[in-house]
């Protein structure tokens, strides 16, 4: 049997139609709606005395795009009135001032290392506004640490010059695009047209030689993708040298994102095996293009700050994607945007802006759910990290973090994996669990299994009541978000 029929089995044996990215663990659905204002102060207050010295990783959310792309189920609003960018950043500054004043007041200084500005695209900003941005940071916390400044960048709205006016004004250091997919069929098909000419003409030396990292996302999924297809974008990619490649798979969602359904207009989307042959094409170009796996969804050059992060244990996954730094701790501003301190506390601000700004207006922090980890809690996320980021579980790495002997703390997990070993997914061995390279492309079933409040013995339908009031409360928010769109 080949190596793609027998991965085929696997695929169908394995497949749910309810997987989580672990992101977060525990995943959002079980946040606390009543972690609010108070709740994220108090979190503050607990957790910031304790880790005076933590790098923290900042991010700035700038929720707007001048056009749809059908694909997306980002929290973002599709806005040509640059007043309504105005009138948010009014918010978003007053949000700064309501974080750094409370912080202040309790004798907190943030130790920024990295400042990430995501989307939405923050290239709608124009230049004086993104400069204001980042000279109203510098004002509140000691930029000279800040090792790592990214700006995710449309393409489409960005030219060498701006990308160095961002650099060389704002100090931004690495550039992620949303690359997606580089086939002229696949562009059409989901609204977003950007050639590979456009990379060539912005991504010149000039250019690369500000930026330490160029992250390209690709997104797996899109109609019209095929094995073809794929492997031509992964040619043309290769040529324009990224050092950073993230791999995504497109959540279909239209119960969220209405628009999506666009997408099936000539035909349907791939399926869970094709998108599975998609990954397996891309591995296999981007292995022989030079570039080093250095996480579940991950590629890099082997002299990329990635991968130097993955070689001595200082990559993390988050919301943010695959990064550099360890365990990230973030503080987050702006709608929709996410923070957590640690293994401790997760916070996220409101989706919609009406709500956001409602918060902003009484004076309080606009963060709508969050949770406090409990001990299982952190110990399970470290284990789907681990897993996400390493491919292993590392007894020893679970001793020295949290003092228990992981081999039996998770007996049931591993008496569960037997099957997994039985198709050589896992191996078993005294220091640990390690994920074979078939078990790599099976990382979100395996995290799965250390999920104690969705785990994979829990019924379709009870995932799904899980679920389903997560995605009521997103389709809300959408619909909100569709009356402020132009
Ligand atoms: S540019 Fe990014 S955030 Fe905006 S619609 Fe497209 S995918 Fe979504």
């Amino acid at each position: 049997m080949t190596k793609m029929v027998l991965n085929a089995n696997l695929i169908k044996k394995y497949h749910q139609d309810l997987v989580f990215n672990y992101s977060e663990y525990p995943t959002k659905d079980h946040w606390n709606f009543k972690f609010q204002d108070d709740e994220y102060k108090k979190a503050i207050l607990d957790w910031f005395p304790k880790n005076k010295d933590k790098k923290i990783f900042f991010y700035v959310h700038i929720p707007f795009c001048e056009e749809l792309c059908w694909f997306c189920t980002c929290s973002k609003f599709i806005n040509k009135d640059y007043a309504k960018v105005t009138d948010y950043l009014n918010y978003l500054y007053k949000e700064i001032d309501l974080l750094f004043e409370y912080l202040n007041k309790n004798d907190i200084k943030l130790n920024v290392g990295t400042v990430f500005f995501g989307g939405g695209s923050p290239t709608i900003l124009n230049r004086e506004d993104l400069k204001s941005l980042v000279d109203k940071l510098k004002s509140l916390f000691d930029w000279s640490k800040v090792e790592n400044f990214t700006i995710e960048s449309d393409p489409r709205r960005v030219d060498e010059d701006r990308l160095i006016y961002n650099h060389e004004v704002c100090g931004a250091n690495r550039i992620s695009f949303g690359m997606q997919d580089l086939d002229p069929e696949v562009q059409r098909r989901v609204n977003r047209i950007q050639p590979a000419k456009l990379f060539e003409n912005i991504l010149t030396p000039n250019v690369r030689k500000f930026y330490k990292e160029i992250a390209f996302d690709l997104l797996i999924g899109q109609p019209g993708q095929t094995i073809e297809t794929m492997s031509k974008t992964c040619d043309e990619m290769i040529k324009l040298k990224p050092t950073l490649v993230q791999l995504s798979l497109m959540a279909y969602k239209p119960w969220v994102a209405k628009y999506q359904v666009q997408m099936l207009a000539e035909g349907p989307l791939p399926d869970f095996l094709e998108r599975k042959e998609l990954l397996n094409i891309i591995h296999k170009k981007l292995i022989a293009g030079g570039y080093i796996r250095t996480g579940f969804e991950c590629y890099s050059l082997p002299d990329s700050p990635m991968t130097k992060a993955f070689n001595e244990g200082e990559a993390h996954y988050g919301a943010s994607g695959h990064q550099t730094g360890g365990r990230v701790n973030f503080i987050a501003v702006g709608s929709s945007s996410m923070s957590n301190l640690g293994n401790d506390y997760y916070v996220q601000n409101f989706y919609d802006i009406p709500s956001y700004k409602k918060a902003i207006d009484n004076n309080l922090l606009p963060s709508f759910r969050g949770l406090k980890l409990n001990k299982d809690d952190k110990i399970r996320q470290h284990a789907t990290q681990q897993i996400r980021s390493y491919f292993k579980i590392d007894y020893k790495n679970f001793y020295e973090q949290f003092g228990i002997n992981a081999k039996k703390y998770f007996k049931k997990e591993i008496d569960y994996m037997s099957e997994m070993h039985k198709d050589g997914l896992v191996n078993f061995m005294d220091d640990g669990i390690f994920l074979t390279e078939t078990g790599r492309d099976f990382t979100q079933n395996i995290m799965n299994v250390f999920d104690s409040y969705d785990p994979p013995e829990k019924s379709y339908k009870e995932r799904l009541n899980t679920v389903k009031k997560a995605k009521e409360s997103q389709a809300k928010v959408q619909e909100e978000a569709d009356k402020l769109s132009i």
